[in-house]
């Protein structure tokens, strides 16, 4: 059996949770290719003109899939205690339906960790009936999935390159061959493994090893803060993360441990309920705080909830620390010469601040100064 699994939103978090249940089940798992023209206009003729950008570009990635046998939507309700997902994850699969091939049978599951561990399970049990698996197989997979999202989630906060680690994670799932040749990403030490990819190549000189995260003192350091399936969705982004490293040492959200998040949400008066605002607003905090960074970048998207709350209160916050900060808002409108204008005035503005030591006016402070309105 193959199943589709579109290259967009939970893609970028959890898709190693799902490549391992899936393994674990002898079940291949065919990934959309990244997002390219077509994909993103089939998304917009499907998907409502409302819905956020990532929404639109996931109904493209269902589009795209080919020669497999189902496609799979699952619902991620919560992924953690005391939080949910962004309503618009809750919608999904129904809101999606439109952009399903006629014919094309949709698989779904509810996972929902407010309820705790136990019924994570059992719902993954229930779901295993559809794939005609036991419950014995099912509690196997599950225990792989967690150990395989937990392995994500560590290379992430060691500053692990996106792409080399999620690479990862396909090649194990993508055939059956793989598993008789033993290439899996339980085998070996996680470090050992990528470490000797990139040696390889650095070796070769075909291509050139992609930096895990290189650290050198004396380039600017800009944090960019956002949801990880618009960061790393590069064509939708217009290459941000290449063209802020051109000029500069670049820092993302999911390079921030979970601890150091929850540390910097402790000011909140309220708590944040959705996973993506509590991750990007604790951060984000961390980043402004941080003298080693000299400016932040929040990327976000049109017809986003959670990020017209979240950006702003971040803005505040820069503004109180006098942290040069810049919101780039995208949507499928969105031009590459606009974004570099933008881009490289905010850089040069840093830049200048960071090598005078002059003062260099901040984020809004102007308005603030005579206002107390804002
Ligand atoms: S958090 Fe924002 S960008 Fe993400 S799915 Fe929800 S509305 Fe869309």
């Amino acid at each position: 059996m193959k199943v589709g699994f579109p290259r967009a939103l939970f893609y970028y978090d959890y898709f190693p949770f799902w490549a391992g249940f899936f393994h674990q089940l002898g079940i291949e798992v065919v990934t959309s290719p990244p997002t390219h023209r077509k994909i993103m206009e089939q998304g917009l003729k499907k998907a409502s003109d409302e819905t956020c950008l990532p929404l639109k570009l996931l109904a493209g990635h269902i589009q795209a899939l080919e020669n497999v046998d189902a496609i799979f939507l699952p619902r991620m309700v919560s992924v953690e205690e005391d939080t949910y997902s962004c309503p618009k994850f809750l919608g999904i699969p129904e809101s999606l339906i439109p952009a399903v091939p006629a014919g094309m049978p949709v698989l779904t599951v509810t996972l929902n960790w407010r309820k705790g561990q136990r019924q994570v399970l059992r719902d993954l049990q229930v779901f295993g009936l559809q794939l005609g698996k036991g419950n014995a197989e099912i509690q196997k997979a599950f225990t792989l999935a967690q150990a395989w999202q937990k392995r994500y989630q560590d290379s992430r906060g060691e500053c692990w390159n996106f792409e080399e680690s999620i690479r990862e994670f396909e090649s194990a799932t993508m055939s059956s061959e793989n598993t008789q040749k033993g290439i899996l990403p339980s085998q070996g030490t996680w470090k050992d493994r990528l470490l000797a990819k990139m040696s390889r190549k650095a070796v070769n000189l075909t291509t050139p090893a992609i930096p895990i995260v290189a650290h050198d003192t004396d380039r600017m350091r800009i944090a960019l803060v956002g949801h990880s399936y618009l960061t790393y969705e590069g064509y939708a982004n217009l290459n941000l993360l290449g063209k802020i490293r051109e000029k500069a040492e670049l820092v993302l959200v999911q390079h921030v441990k979970q601890e150091e998040v929850d540390t910097h949400l402790l000011g909140l008066r309220k708590k944040l309920f959705w996973t993506h605002a509590k991750q990007i607003y604790g951060a984000g905090n961390k980043f402004v705080t941080d003298p080693k960074i000299d400016g932040v970048i929040y990327l976000s998207c049109f017809g986003c909830g959670t990020d017209a709350m979240v950006q702003d209160l971040l803005a505040r916050f820069a503004r109180e620390h006098h942290k040069p900060y810049m919101t780039i808002t995208l949507d499928e409108h969105s031009g590459e010469a606009g974004l570099i204008t933008r881009l490289e005035a905010f850089l040069d503005m840093v830049e200048r601040r960071k090598v005078h030591e002059g003062y260099v006016s901040t984020h809004g402070e102007r308005l603030d100064r005579d206002s107390n309105t804002l």
